[in-house]
């Protein structure tokens, strides 16, 4: 953690502002509205979304 000083609550308050300055950068899946922290990700017509919403949306096709 940067910035560490003696204060621990404010070092906390600083370390999450951050952490949530830079999830606000990130994109959000459509599904489930999580910020995307993979280095790649589907985007499909804009729409982001992570890798656990394209797992659960993937299903059996019953090709004959
Ligand atoms: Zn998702």
């Amino acid at each position: 953690m940067p910035f560490r000083t003696d204060d621990p609550v404010a070092d906390f308050e600083r370390h999450d502002r951050e952490q949530a300055r830079r999830l606000a950068k990130l994109p959000t899946c459509e599904r489930c509205g999580d910020a995307i922290q993979q280095e790649r990700a589907v985007r499909i017509y804009g729409n982001w979304f992570c890798d656990e919403c394209i797992k659960e949306c993937i299903e059996e096709v019953d090709v004959e």
